[in-house]
């Protein structure tokens, strides 16, 4: 049982093994660990006097050792085509995003997993403010929390104001999570696998496996622990198609080489819940975006079955880079298409509240000094006279 003088448990982090054992320290039955989990994640309920089916003594003891809450919210943005964006404090002068993104079919929440990130990739601002540290299993699900609980009382507003009844259950409005915020999700593999764990089970968030995304630079150790621990879908960021840019645009490349991401992704697949991994491919004005490159790439999609999202590069004040022009990047995408790759590009949302991809940058206070490591960052571009 926690101690009084312990500091009060923060349910948000706590997956269901771990709150069946915290209410079994209090003679609680599993079904009240679950019926709490309910209260917590599903109905977004912070006050434990608001949880009117559990015994008044449970109540009490949660009160005493336990609290429900998200990082605090520093600030909201929406963008005119619907985004929404949240900073969220995380103390000690760190903050992180989160990105909302509607779509006729589908509501995607954007999550981050660290404050800032150690992989460095020279066309990613959070990359750019180098790394303080990795995110709790509490702030990683607080951000779903949250913004699951703002939305469907939006709506629950929204419906109510028009006249309309108000349904017996709130309707979903957050439908996929994906893991492609600030951070690399897989460098912060215990905290992040707690948090997935919870986005799957049906008593907190029951999104399902093919609904939930991590998004990888190749950390290629802790793809074959997720392929085993929880595989969901995969999104590999490969953004190069052979080793010496690789190093350069993904310096993890160094570590971890394309034949040894290539062979990881296969034994994902064996775990995966879709049959495909998404390659996600930047495209940088002069830097990837080659005809060589295109057939490059064409000879990977043959080694592993994959799908590819081509994402023009979002800029960020101090990158140096440019985004390939639009013509190019359908040209790029026509080429693999050509060859029986299927290739989508990633429409650009929130750009005008810097919610697109890469554009997060919370504001993270680097422990790491990147920038002092790294003086030459921004002069990536290799070839950037085209033709
Ligand atoms: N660290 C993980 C997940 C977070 S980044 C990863 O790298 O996969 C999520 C996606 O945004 C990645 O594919 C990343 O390459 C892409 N991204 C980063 N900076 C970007 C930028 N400036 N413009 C467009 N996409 C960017
Ligand atoms: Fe880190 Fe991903 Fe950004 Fe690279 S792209 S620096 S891995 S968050």
């Amino acid at each position: 049982m926690p101690s009084v003088l312990d500091e009060p448990v923060n349910l948000l982090g706590l997956g269901a093994a771990e709150l069946t054992d915290l209410v079994g320290q209090w003679g609680g039955k599993p079904f009240r660990a679950k019926q709490l989990q309910r209260w917590v994640h599903q109905r977004g309920v912070d006050s434990f006097d608001d949880m009117t089916d559990l015994a008044r003594e449970f109540r009490q003891q949660l009160a005493q050792h336990c609290t429900v809450h998200a990082p605090g919210v520093a600030t909201e943005q929406r963008s005119s085509d619907g985004t929404r964006k949240w900073l969220f404090d995380v103390g000690r002068n760190n903050a992180v995003e989160a990105v909302f993104i509607p779509e006729d079919d589908r509501g995607t929440l954007c999550i981050s997993s660290q404050a800032g990130c150690t992989v460095a990739c020279p066309f990613c601002s959070t990359g750019y403010q180098g790394f303080n540290r990795n995110l709790t299993t509490a702030e990683i699900i607080g951000q779903l929390w949250y913004a699951k609980r703002v939305l469907e009382a939006d709506l629950q507003s929204a419906r109510l104001g028009s006249g309309g009844a108000a349904p017996a259950e709130p309707t979903r409005v957050i439908s996929n999570v994906v893991m492609m915020g600030m951070g690399e999700p897989l460098l912060n593999y215990d905290r992040v696998l707690e948090a997935l764990r919870l986005m799957l089970d049906d008593n907190a968030y029951g999104l399902s496996r093919r609904r939930v995304t991590v998004s990888t630079s190749g950390v290629v150790p802790m793809m074959d622990r997720l392929g085993r621990d929880c595989p969901v879908a995969l999104a590999v960021s490969l953004h190069a198609p052979n080793d010496a840019l690789r190093d350069k645009l993904v310096p993890l490349n160094r570590k971890h080489p394309l034949a040894e991401l290539l062979a990881a992704c296969n034994r994902y697949l064996e775990h995966a819940p879709r049959d495909f991994i998404t390659f996600e491919y930047i495209m940088l004005d002069g830097v990837n975006d080659a005809d060589e490159h295109a057939r490059e790439l064409i000879a990977i999609a043959k080694q592993v079955r994959c799908k590819f999202n081509l994402i023009p590069f979002n800029p960020f004040p101090q990158s140096g880079l440019k985004r390939s022009p639009t013509a190019r990047v359908r040209l790029f995408a026509q080429r693999l298409m050509d060859a029986g790759v299927v290739t989508t590009v990633r429409k650009t949302r929130g750009d005008d509240i810097a919610a697109a991809c890469g554009q997060l940058a919370g504001d993270v206070k680097d422990r790491t000094r990147i920038h002092e490591r790294l003086p030459n960052r921004g002069t990536i571009v290799i070839n950037q006279e085209r033709e």
